[in-house]
């Protein structure tokens, strides 16, 4: 089997490509030596560039496709285009203590199924059978959403599960990562079904994707073979929530987020995440996010932060089940300040560099990515503080513990 194209590095593993094929010769399969998925061709390939052409890795034109989704450009650089924000949270309290923030994500895709609105959601559990692996699908009842809640911090190839979305009429939601989103958008430019079809495009504010590799560090921390692991969790039981681990013998750890989320993740940074310059899914209907807030310190139940950025009308209609309350979105812009500046300033500054002064060497791309002085505009004395010196402790601890 072979590689699709000649995308290399700059795969993201979202599975558009496989779903789009229309010899359905793309298959996306696990690289475990770098714990990323990617799509390799098996069966008939004639060469139609149907892959390359949906394909977000090798270039999303965030210009064309802002002025197809919004009809503008956004004025806003760092949030996208976008109508209101709001901080909210599903009045489930069971559903609400099991997802990832407040549980409204899978809180609107609930309401969107019982009014009708939708006849399925494009979204990820962690498959049975396979507890380490991912498996995207078509949720068609409020017990599969339920079931798929909870942010998954592995590669997931969602996009392949646009083939039944293909396959089967109806009117869809899909959730996925800013990349996911990309892919979407970009298939929708050449598939009218797909226009048609997926009526509600669900982003999920993302800073990289953890490689796989990262949940095998994990176990090893917790003593765990990843052949004993009868089920994972990374989210849930509260906010911000821990990762849970049941094995076959049947015990039950718990990692705290202080260890998981204390940005040891960066180690196992994907290098496409390093190229991606989109924080905030921009090209999302809504997205979705934690609310790392000072004043939410305390915050032990979650709550999710959602920026509108086309209104349809679900915010308002969903009230009856969330508390719902309007947010500036300067708070927004504050939860995901450090992030938000990598991606915008660094990120994307080291790409336009990059094109500019070294058209050709790869690893320069690399390099600029990495060096945060670049940043010289960094407004934040905090920002520099956890850059300077807590990154570095964190990420050297994760390194000694990861080798010792
Ligand atoms: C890899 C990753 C990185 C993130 N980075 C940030 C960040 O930097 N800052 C921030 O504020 N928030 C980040 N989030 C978002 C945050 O974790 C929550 O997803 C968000 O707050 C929504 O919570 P919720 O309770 O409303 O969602 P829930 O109701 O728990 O629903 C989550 C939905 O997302 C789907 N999903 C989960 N993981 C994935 C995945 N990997 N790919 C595709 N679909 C998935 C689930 O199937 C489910 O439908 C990240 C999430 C992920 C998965």
């Amino acid at each position: 089997m072979k590689n699709v194209g000649d995308v290399g590095d700059l795969c993201t593993g979202c599975g558009t490509c496989a779903a789009m094929c229309p010899l359905e010769s793309v298959v996306m399969r696990i690289d475990h030596d770098r714990g990323v998925y990617e799509p390799l061709v098996d069966g008939e390939c004639d060469g139609c560039g149907v892959c390359l052409r949906v394909c977000p890795g090798v270039g999303v034109d965030f210009t064309d496709l802002n002025m197809r989704v919004f009809g503008r450009e956004p004025d806003d650089m760092l949030m996208g285009n976008y109508e209101e924000c709001y901080i909210a949270h599903s009045r489930d309290d069971e559903l609400r203590y099991g997802a990832s923030s407040g549980g409204m994500i899978s809180q609107i895709l609930i309401y969107l199924l019982e009014e009708g609105l939708i006849d399925g959601a494009l979204v990820t559990r962690m498959n049975p059978e396979r507890p380490l692996e991912p498996e995207p699908f078509i949720a068609r009842t409020p017990s599969e959403i339920i079931e798929s809640r909870g942010s998954k911090y592995c590669p997931v190839p969602a996009n392949v599960a646009l083939k039944e979305i293909l396959e089967v009429p109806g009117r869809y939601a899909v959730v996925g990562l800013p990349c996911h989103i990309h892919g979407v958008r970009k298939a929708e430019v050449i598939s009218r079904k797909l226009r048609e079809r997926i009526v509600y495009h669900l982003g999920i504010v993302c800073n990289h994707t953890p490689s796989f590799r990262a949940t095998e560090f994990l176990l090893e921390r917790l003593g765990v073979d990843p052949g004993d692991v009868k089920s994972i969790r990374y989210r849930g039981e509260g906010w911000p929530g821990s990762l849970r681990v049941e094995t076959e013998s049947g015990d039950l750890l718990l990692l705290l987020p202080e260890y998981w989320g204390s940005g040891f993740g960066q180690l196992f940074m994907p290098e496409r995440c390093r190229l991606c310059a989109d924080h905030m899914a921009e090209l999302s209907d809504i997205s979705f996010a934690d609310p790392w807030l000072k004043e939410l310190k305390d915050e032990k139940k979650g709550r999710t932060l959602i920026i509108q950025r086309k209104n349809h009308g679900i915010i308002e209609g969903s009230d009856g089940l969330c508390e719902i309350e309007p947010i500036q979105a300067s708070k927004v812009i504050t939860s995901q300040i450090y992030n938000l500046y990598m991606k915008k300033k660094v990120y994307q500054r080291g790409n336009d560099l990059y094109r500019t002064v070294f058209p050709k060497i790869d690893i320069i791309d690399r390099l600029i990515a990495l060096i945060y002085p670049q940043n010289l505009r960094i407004p934040r004395k905090l920002m520099l503080k956890y850059m300077a010196i807590y990154q570095i402790i964190v990420t050297l601890k994760a390194r000694r513990d990861f080798l010792r």
